[in-house]
Formats: structure tokens, C-alpha cells, sequence
């Protein structure tokens, strides 16, 4: 079976490696240079969206901010899953809420700003603090305003419209403007659905953030009402969708409720932990889900974490000493908070898995991962 993905990053990678014991050969399509690439090597196989349309028997996405005439060429090979459409409400935060409220999903209140009038009426609507997101193009934190009090709505606005003006030129720009939401954690939900409506979902991760990108995903047993809750939420969004492929739910858990904040239409960050800690690993399972094989389990083998490699090329080889770790490079060069690779690690009991990631954090280096000490210590204390 021969698979074509858009995006040649990371994630394409991870997915030719995860599925080549099922003699599924990957190829990338780099929409930057237009070639279709080895999603390994990074080497181009030959030039042309066309060549690798015919070449594959399916197409998927590794990432939602692909240009729509791409899509629209993909699609009508009728080999596109998850579809365009799905694809696109994952890179357009209005869209985006329009599902959420169509699927009738708990989610942060929030407005949509096209214009300084739509600001000032978010700004009545709401109330503050609020964060207000760019409506396409913005992820990991980028594109992103916080607004704590009213004094500096003034500054604010000729920021976000300096960024209207710096994007794409014949789009129409907006920011969401979403009511701050006083989260005890964030959690995601990564699932998949097949062809005939199928879902598994994987445990929900928690999820760490340090400065808006995610560093830390943790998985283990949860809480069974949680769990069903999120589980919920993730059939009647796929349903609606009538989605092909692995999806993730990011979430902001309250109390025992849980609150969208976003949905990726692809395997996800939070979800790199499945390769050593679940039954089948999310990129198996997206692949098996395109090509219309049988899902796999999607059971927890024994609790684990995915701690992220930001902005360094190297990490200290003894961190292969603690038990259950596993190291894995993207193959990037090195800038400044780019997700250059990760690392995964189990134990048998949460306890272990807690002693694990401290044996780790002390072992990298503090100035580039100086929010995991903390965060792992205040994990043990709750664990105590
Ligand atoms: P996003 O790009 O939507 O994932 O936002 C990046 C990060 O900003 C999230 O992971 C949260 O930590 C924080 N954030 C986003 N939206 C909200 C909100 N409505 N309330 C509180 N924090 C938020």
C-alpha cells in the first residue's frame, strides 16, 4: 500500500517508521518546495503534487495548514482522508468553533474579531482577562495576545492589526477572543475512526506547557467518568466530521469538568507517548484507519511519559540508562525552540514512572528543560 502525506516534517516520519511492518511505504508531500520527498532522508523522489497523487492509493496530512487548492486537487482523487474539510476547521479557529457549537461541545466563551468595532464589542461581551488567538496560522502559542485589564486594550489593538495586515494578502484575517479559563489542568484525548465509523481512544494525557508549547505529556490509568466524558466528545465531533484517520482534543479540565480548547485533525504531539506505552502506536493506528485496515487496541500497557526536545540538538547519552527510556530525533537542524526530538519513558506503576522522569530530569541539562524538575516533583508530591 502506498500512502502519500502532505507535510514532510516530524510526524510524516514517524508514521513511515511506525507502518513499514505493514509494508505500507510512505512518501511526503513538501508543500514548501512542492517535491515529493523520502519522509526520512528529506530527499526529493521526484517533483509535483501530481506524480505523488498517482502514486498513492491514499492521501493523509501530517499538519492542517495546508493551502486549499492543494487540498481541493486532493480531494477530487477521491484518496484524501481525513477529507478537506476537516482539515481545514483544524486551521481556522472559526470554523473550528462553529463545530464546537454545532456538536453542542463545552468550550471557552468567546468572539470572533474581524474589525475595532467587532474588538469592542468582545470587549462588552466579555469578560477579562481574555486570550485572543489568530484565527489561521497561529499554533504553539504563536499569534497570540493575553488581555488582563481594560488599560491595555489600546496597546493591543494596533498589534493585532499590524498582524492582519503582515499575513497572507486576499484572506480575511480574525482573532478569536476567548474568555481566560481557570483550568486545574490540561488534558488531550487522541482517537481514531475508521471508514465505517469505528472509534478507539487512547487514555487522556496531561498535558505540561511551557510558554505555550507542550513539554511534558504524562499517561496513565484515569478516572473512568473523565475518560467517557472526553470519549463522548470525541464521537460526536468525528461523527459530524465523518472522520478517517487519528484526531486529537485538546482540553481544559475544571473541577470534573472538561472544556475544548482545540482539535488537531492529525496523530498529535500529546500522543508520541503511544509508541512504547499503548498497544498500538497512534501513527499505526492513523495509517490502519486510512487504509481501511483493522484499528488496532488502543489499551495502555503501563503508564508513560513523552518529555519534548526543544531547540537542542543534543541531549546526554546517559539519559538511555533509566530503565524504559527511548530516544527519538526528528532528523532537524537546531533553532531556537523548534521540537528538534523526544524522549518516552514507562514504569510498571505510576510510582516508577514519577522516579523515572526525575532520574531523567536530573540527568538534562536545567536551562533547556527548566520547567521539568518542578513539574515533575510536584507530580510525585500529588502521587504521595
Ligand atoms: P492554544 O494555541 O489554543 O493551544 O493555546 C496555547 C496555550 O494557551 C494553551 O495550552 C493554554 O495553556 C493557554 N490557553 C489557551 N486558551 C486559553 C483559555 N481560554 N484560558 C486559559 N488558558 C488558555
Amino acid at each position: 500500500m502506498n500512502v502519500l502525506v502532505l507535510g514532510a516534517g516530524q510526524l510524516a516520519r514517524m508514521m513511515a517508521l511506525a507502518v513499514k511492518p505493514l509494508n505500507i511505504n510512505i512518501r511526503a508531500f513538501d508543500v514548501g518546495s512542492g517535491n515529493v520527498v523520502d519522509p526520512l532522508s528529506t530527499s526529493t523522489i521526484f517533483g509535483g503534487l501530481e506524480k505523488g497523487i498517482e502514486f498513492a492509493d491514499f492521501i493523509t496530512a501530517e499538519f492542517e495548514h495546508i493551502d486549499h487548492q492543494t487540498l481541493a486537487t486532493c480531494e477530487a482523487s477521491g484518496k484524501l482522508r481525513p477529507n478537506s474539510q476537516a482539515i481545514k476547521i483544524g486551521g481556522d479557529r472559526r470554523l473550528e468553533k462553529d463545530l464546537l457549537i454545532e456538536c453542542n461541545v463545552a468550550n471557552a466563551k468567546h468572539q470572533i474579531i474581524e474589525t475595532k468595532e467587532d474588538f469592542e464589542h468582545a470587549l462588552n461581551k466579555l469578560s477579562l482577562p481574555l486570550i485572543l488567538k489568530s484565527a489561521l496560522a497561529g499554533y504553539d502559542g504563536k499569534g497570540q495576545w493575553r488581555l488582563r485589564d481594560a488599560a491595555q486594550a489600546e496597546e493591543i489593538w494596533p498589534d493585532i492589526k499590524a498582524f492582519f495586515d503582515g499575513g497572507e494578502k486576499n484572506v480575511k484575517h480574525a482573532v478569536v477572543a476567548e474568555q481566560m479559563v481557570p483550568f486545574d489542568r490540561e488534558v488531550s484525548l487522541v482517537g481514531v475512526r475508521d471508514s465505517q465509523g469505528n472509534t478507539k481512544v487512547y487514555p487522556l494525557t496531561e498535558n505540561h506547557h511551557t510558554n505555550g508549547v507542550l513539554s511534558v505529556s504524562i499517561a496513565t490509568q484515569v478516572d473512568e467518568r473523565l475518560q467517557a466524558q472526553a470519549k463522548e466528545v470525541f464521537d460526536s465531533i468525528a461523527n459530524e466530521l465523518n472522520y478517517i484517520g487519528v484526531l486529537a482534543i485538546e482540553f481544559f479540565q475544571i473541577g470534573e469538568q472538561l472544556l475544548v480548547n482545540e482539535i488537531a485533525p492529525r496523530v498529535h504531539n500529546s500522543g508520541h507517548w503511544t509508541q512504547q506505552g499503548a498497544d498500538t502506536c497512534q501513527f499505526e493506528n492513523h495509517l490502519r484507519a486510512v487504509c481501511d485496515l483493522p484499528l488496532g487496541s488502543t489499551e495502555l500497557v503501563r503508564p508513560s511519559a513523552m518529555i519534548n526536545i526543544l531547540g537542542e540538538d543534543t541531549v546526554p547519552n546517559e539519559i538511555l540508562n533509566v530503565a524504559s527510556t527511548t530516544l527519538h530525533w526528528y532528523g532537524k537542524s537546531k533553532r531556537t525552540g523548534r521540537k528538534m526530538g523526544h524522549i518516552n519513558v514507562s514504569g510498571q506503576s505510576e510510582k516508577e514512572l514519577a522516579l523515572r522522569l526525575m532520574q531523567l530530569a536530573d540527568i538534562l541539562p536545567e536551562a533547556a528543560f527548566d520547567e521539568l524538575k518542578p513539574y515533575v516533583s510536584a507530580y510525585q508530591t500529588k502521587l504521595d
